[in-house]
């Protein structure tokens, strides 16, 4: 039996070897805390919970779903962008239903890329951009984010090339944590326009903002539509990482070419779950607040520990993470490995996001509110002597 080579040339996801490394400790008897992998640790609202125990009682949702996802739950997004966003759109030509957002991030580069296309991926970035890129058989091309220019891209300075076809952006960042404003938005537009290509903005983060920053989205900036998708996700808004469920939103064009790929791969998400995610999209959104203020207590707690031991980090203005610099003369993978020998904590190495992630861990604020103060003291123990 011979795999194909595209699998041989990818390297195994990045959590899945860390998760084998934390069992291995954990086999070990060490209580370790993971501040590895962004999952929310606190529980989805309960009137979600509730929503989908009576849709699975329904029996019409036992049915294969419309792949397109349902018209009230493409209504229930466009509903969303409007309030939210003040963005208009279509249910039926400018929505479709993902089986969580990295579905829809992973599927679009099949939808884009001919071999030997290209696709600028930030750099560090959500792994998922380039690897579907190299899946698709394109090419992956390196948009540096550097810490000089607050983890934003320099698109003038951008190896674009006559086999671009996609540019990825993602804020707030995973890892970096770093925001956009409405100019960064439009800076890519007019980018996408000039270079004919389709702009794709991960939104994953974007109601987990601190103080006041309100994140935008890319469909804010005028003529945005006409070059650029996003990717909206349930999963970190509303604690719903479990349930697999987000949205594609904007250009028709390209959401015609991304439905042509998953009406032929998959057959869209169980209806109950789709019921659930309007109910977590109509209803009151107070347990935003809870959670913004949650992780800016975590934020805090981490931003101001680190700069005790004599980082100097500014505590960032969304995302569920921290991004911080290695000590001098410690690569990412020998920090986080220090780290998680000697102090049982478990960060994500910024190898893992790129080549330009070198030189950063990433801590992700997903744990319960004790072991995070746990896990700080016993770094402070172990790198304050
Ligand atoms: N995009 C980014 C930047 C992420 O960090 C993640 C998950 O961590 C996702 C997308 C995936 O989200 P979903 O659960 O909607 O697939």
């Amino acid at each position: 039996m011979k795999t194909a080579a595209r699998i041989r040339s990818i390297p195994p996801y990045l959590f899945a070897k860390l998760d084998e490394k934390l069992a291995a400790k954990r086999a070990e008897g060490v209580d370790v805390i993971s501040l590895g992998v962004g999952d929310p640790d606190t529980p989805t609202p309960e009137r979600v919970v509730e929503a989908l125990r009576e849709a699975a009682r329904d029996p019409a949702t036992h049915r294969y779903p419309s792949y397109y996802g349902s018209r009230a739950f493409r209504e229930a997004i466009s509903g969303w962008y409007a309030r939210r966003f003040g963005v208009d759109l279509d249910p039926d030509t400018e929505v479709m239903a993902l089986i969580g957002s990295k579905e829809g991030l992973g599927h679009l580069s099949f939808a884009f890329l001919d071999p030997g296309d290209e696709a600028l991926v930030p750099d560090p970035g959500y792994p998922v951009y380039g690897v579907s890129a190299l899946l698709a058989g394109g090419t992956p091309v390196s948009l540096p984010m550097t810490a000089e220019r607050g983890f934003l891209p320099d698109l003038a300075a951008a190896p674009v090339s006559k086999r671009t076809r996609l540019l990825w952006l993602n804020f707030p960042s995973n890892p970096t944590a770093a925001t956009a404003s409405a100019e960064t938005f439009a800076d890519a537009v007019a980018f996408a326009k000039e270079h004919d290509l389709l702009l794709a903005h991960d939104a994953a983060y974007a109601e987990i903002t601190f103080e006041d920053y309100v994140a935008p989205s890319v469909l804010e900036t005028a003529g945005a539509k006409e070059v650029a998708v996003e990717f909206f996700s349930l999963s970190k808004s509303h604690n719903m990482t479990g349930w697999r469920i987000g949205a594609c939103v904007g250009n028709a064009e390209a959401i015609r070419a991304l439905a042509v790929v998953k009406t032929n791969l998959d057959s869209g998400q169980f209806d109950a779950i789709q019921r659930a995610a309007i109910v977590a999209l109509q209803g009151p959104q107070d347990h935003l607040e809870a959670l913004r203020a949650l992780y800016r207590k975590r934020r805090d707690v981490v931003v101001s520990a680190l700069n005790a031991l004599g980082w100097e980090i500014e505590p960032p203005k969304g995302s569920i993470y921290l991004w911080v610099p290695t000590p001098e003369g410690k690569s990412s993978a020998e920090f986080a490995d220090f780290l998680l020998d000697e102090a049982g904590v478990f960060v994500a190495p910024g190898i893992g996001y790129g080549a330009r992630g070198e030189g950063y861990v990433r801590f992700a604020l997903t744990v319960p509110d004790d072991r995070l103060a746990e896990a700080m003291g016993r770094i402070a123990r172990t790198l304050g002597g």
